[in-house]
């Protein structure tokens, strides 16, 4: 007797050959039969017409905290994701002294945009190792979580507070390469490391990983090569992205580890760039065999945000001085002319590569706050100031004045350009899935990465055909993260499965939702077209409602666990 009986789907099993109908027969919790199956079964799902394929893995979450009080990451199973990786750009929140959590949420809250409140109140610290995180992330999962081991919590660990002020003596480096031993034989997937020059602490101290030496984060990523485990990811690193090219190949050369490095994508102050990033990736790939993977990511990413409470203006001088000082004297200062003239000449006339999109088309009003301004919503600065005869600065400061600075905008400042896309998201060095679940939850939702990819590129603009997207977002992402019993379709593997309807696949506008700790507002994201996604042989999310099973489990590469 079967557990779980699908019957009549066409299945992508997540190698990329093509597509066949089948039926799928799950016991205990891994696939056991595949084939036309008539045995009997506890509950039988008609799935006449529909995709069956391996559960997407998620590669880039922030998931960190919220799986303790939201164990299915919503909205991440909405769109049939039923494995997650946390742990990313080098945050995470073990292994952590209970003198050091501190530190730890300092750098999530400012650098993903969770709120304090939120972590203090979700978060109930009960670990100090990676072990002990994990066994207590373990004891009620909705979905599957593999962990990286993030460099900051574990430079704090051992350098406390100096771990933000200087470089590590060979002894601390010595400590640290211990403790990512400790936490790779716990079951970690891989390191985690952040060089990102824009991430900083609510502090405004830089995040602790930016002050490691070369020799520093080379030793600890030392550990993953002796023990011939896990992967590297990085945020930021190299001085521009042919700089961190190079450096993702070192630490591939080095270690012998796949290297996931961010990002690939196009931006509309550097519109041609990608094409060069993609050429480099792949000469590194080809030429030498280095297995360094570039991540994008299938949905723009857009920034919403208030003049009460932005972070996309950080690298410009002026306007993050205006950004970290009292309301009333930022107001002071948006409204000075003289003040003007330097916003303008950071943010817009310099001409330097930027993650600001330095153009007034690209940015919108998404919500006013003032009743007489209702017409303005969704337009462009660019058109609302034409309109008004006035500099596209003085229209965006103007206006947020005048609604002391509530007037909520929106801007893309990624993966506006469609054709650039899809040559970013064909291409096979790249993987696709930076969603950043769990992070920046008040202004942004991209959990629905998969449901975009599959809607939007592979059927409404055809792309590759379905077997190999659903390839990319499976049995790829298992392969480099050495989830060797996932991502495919065969009996004796797990039985993680999303079932969609590939006509209608598509993700949906973000909504917000109070239903954070603490009572605060997020995005969530729903799909369409996604009816079954299955963790570990239960149906967890059914039609877009969670059916209330916690069938998820703490994922340990069985490869370098002995
Ligand atoms: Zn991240």
């Amino acid at each position: 007797m079967y557990d779980l009986l699908l019957k009549g789907g066409r299945i992508y099993d997540g190698s990329g050959m093509p597509s066949f109908n089948s039926d799928v027969a799950i016991a205990d919790g891994k696939i056991v039969e595949i084939g036309r199956l008539n045995g009997s079964a506890k509950r039988i799902l008609n799935v006449d017409g529909l995709a069956v394929a391996p559960g997407f893995i998620d590669p880039h979450t922030h998931l960190d905290a919220q799986l303790f009080w939201d164990p299915l990451g919503t909205s991440s199973c909405f769109h049939g994701v039923t494995s997650v990786v946390i742990g990313n750009c080098g945050l995470s929140l073990a292994p952590a002294k209970p003198e050091d959590r501190e530190a730890v949420i300092k750098s999530f809250v400012r650098v993903e945009a969770i709120s304090r409140r939120v972590l203090e109140e979700g978060v109930k610290w009960k670990w100090t190792s990676t072990e002990e995180y994990l066994s207590a992330l373990g004891t009620r999962l909705g979905i599957n979580v593999a962990a990286l081991i993030g460099h900051i919590a574990v430079r704090h660990y051992v350098m406390g507070e100096d771990a933000v002020e200087r470089e590590a003596t060979p002894e601390e480096i010595a400590q640290m390469q211990r403790l990512v031993r400790q936490g790779m034989e716990a079951g970690a997937v891989g390191f985690s490391t952040n060089q990102n020059p824009r991430h900083v602490r609510e502090d405004k101290k830089p995040v602790a990983s930016r002050l490691a030496s070369k020799e520093e984060l080379g030793a600890l990523l030392d550990v993953l090569g002796e023990m011939n485990a896990g992967v590297v990811q990085l945020s930021g690193g190299g001085a521009d992205s042919r700089g961190r090219i190079s450096y993702a190949a070192d630490l591939a050369r080095r270690t012998g580890r796949p290297v996931l490095w961010q990002s690939i994508s196009h931006s509309w102050s550097r519109p041609d760039h990608w094409q060069e990033m993609l050429a480099n990736t792949e000469r590194v790939f080809k030429d030498e065999g280095l297995p360094i993977y570039a991540m994008t990511q299938a949905k723009p990413f857009q920034n919403r945000y208030t003049l009460r409470d932005a972070q996309c203006f950080d690298e410009f001088p002026t306007w993050k001085t205006a950004l970290y000082v009292p309301v009333e004297v930022r107001k002071q200062m948006f409204a000075d002319p003289e003040v003007r003239k330097k916003l303008r000449a950071e943010a817009i006339e310099d001409r330097s590569p930027s993650v600001f999109p330095k153009r007034w088309d690209v940015i919108f009003i998404d919500q006013v706050k003032l009743a007489k301004n209702k017409s303005q919503e969704k337009k462009s600065i660019q058109d609302i100031a034409q309109a008004q005869g006035k500099d596209g600065l003085d229209c965006f400061l103007d206006i947020s004045l005048e609604e002391d600075l509530e007037t909520r905008f929106v801007h893309t400042n990624t993966q506006g350009d469609p054709s650039a896309v899809c040559e970013i998201l064909k291409h096979p060095s790249v993987v696709i899935g930076q969603s950043d679940a769990g992070a920046h939850m008040s202004y942004d939702a991209r959990f629905g990465y998969s449901t975009a990819f599959l809607g939007r590129w592979v059927r409404d603009y055809g792309i590759m055909d379905l077997e190999e997207a659903v390839s990319k977002l499976t049995f790829r992402v298992a392969s480099i993260f050495g989830l060797g019993d996932r991502g495919l379709l065969r009996p004796g593997l797990a039985a993680d499965l999303v079932v969609f309807d590939p006509a209608t696949i598509n993700t949906l506008e973000p909504e917000y939702v109070q239903d954070l700790p603490g009572n605060e507002t997020r995005m969530i994201q729903r799909a369409a077209g996604v009816l079954h996604t299955v963790v570990n042989g239960e149906v967890v999310i059914e039609n877009g409602a969670a059916t209330g099973a916690h069938p998820g489990q703490v994922l340990r590469p069985k490869s370098w666990n002995g």
